[in-house]
């Protein structure tokens, strides 16, 4: 029996948002709006998403001792995630600075921050976490040793999905571990290489990441839903009808939802459907953690 449905390691950030009538130049100070302070990084919108659903989920992640740490213990906990694994101090917590304009168009300055000080070691040290859960979820937010790692900790019953953003090259034994691999399109470009430019279209792309060792691959397509690819096909999932106002953190809703349906047993086609159901929630509304819906909100939107 596990404890947890959901083990999610990677990252959390707080996401410090101006709006700008026009972003900056080099040297130059423009004025902006009063500041919002969001708590995001895609380990900890992963992890929120998962619990709002009903999942049983700890996370484990680093942030700093400070006061933004003590922001984002406090959403994943409003959340009901279990911050166990949620480790304090080493480095100031992980900041995004965003500045908007009004077309939306963003620039945005990320310092990791205590992120990146989630070690290896600490992946160890969590090792009683990795037992007591059905699935593992990690991102690319944290050193990709530390990814290594929770490879190399997993026990054989622990399945493991991995989001690879922002993408870089993969080791086999990460690779051959995912099951499935997540990408959307800029990841899958970043993952094939050259292969990707001569790719026919995303069925291709699903196929030829495949063929580099995960035992399944979703490619997600924003409003063109997504597809799965394992040893048995290649299969498209549609996407909802919705009027997206704001895609921030679909992906990671998606990735999330996904994770837990296929802990709970069903085929990675059944988890894809869900996880298209929870992203067009997630769509309609703004922000990432804000936006992501409960499952009775998803069972609403099947009307
Ligand atoms: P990412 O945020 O990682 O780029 P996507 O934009 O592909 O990921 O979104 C993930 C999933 O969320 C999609 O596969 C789809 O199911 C859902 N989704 C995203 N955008 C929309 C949209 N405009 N309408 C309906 N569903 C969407």
């Amino acid at each position: 029996m596990y404890d947890y449905d959901l083990l999610v390691v990677g990252s959390a950030n707080a996401d410090l948002v101006i709006g700008v009538e026009r972003r900056p130049g080099a040297g130059e100070t423009v004025l902006g709006s009063d500041l919002a302070v969001h708590p995001g990084g895609k380990g900890a919108n992963q992890a929120v998403a998962a619990a709002r659903l009903g999942a049983r989920t700890a996370l484990l992640a680093r942030v700093g001792d400070d006061a933004y740490g003590r922001l984002l213990l406090e959403s994943q906990r409003a959340a009901g995630v279990d911050t166990v694994g949620v480790l304090v101090g080493g480095a100031p917590t992980g900041v995004a600075l965003i500045t908007v304009d009004p077309s939306g168009d963003n620039s945005i300055v990320v310092s990791p921050g205590a992120n990146a000080r989630l070690t290896p070691r600490d992946v160890r040290a969590a090792t009683s976490l990795f037992h007591a859960s059905r699935v593992v979820s990690a991102q690319l937010e944290i050193p990709v040793e530390t990814v290594e790692e929770v490879v190399r900790i997993l026990p054989p019953d622990t399945r493991f999905v991995l989001n690879p953003s922002p993408p870089r090259p993969l080791d086999t034994e990460v690779l051959a571990a995912c099951d499935p691999l997540i990408v959307n399109e800029h990841e899958a470009k970043v993952l094939l290489g050259e292969a990707y430019e001569v790719a026919s279209g995303p069925e291709d792309w699903a196929r030829l990441l495949l063929a580099k060792g995960p035992r399944s691959v979703v490619v997600t397509l924003g409003a063109g839903g997504a597809l799965v690819a394992s040893s048995e096909g290649v299969v498209r999932v549609e996407a909802v009808a919705v009027d997206a106002v704001d895609t921030t953190g679909a992906g990671d809703s998606f990735t999330a939802a996904l994770a837990w349906r296929l802990g709970a047993g069903a085929s990675l086609a059944e988890a894809a459907a869900c996880a298209a159901r929870v992203g067009a929630v997630a769509v309609t509304r703004r922000g990432a953690q804000e936006s992501f819906p409960t499952a009775d909100e998803v069972e609403a939107l099947r009307g």
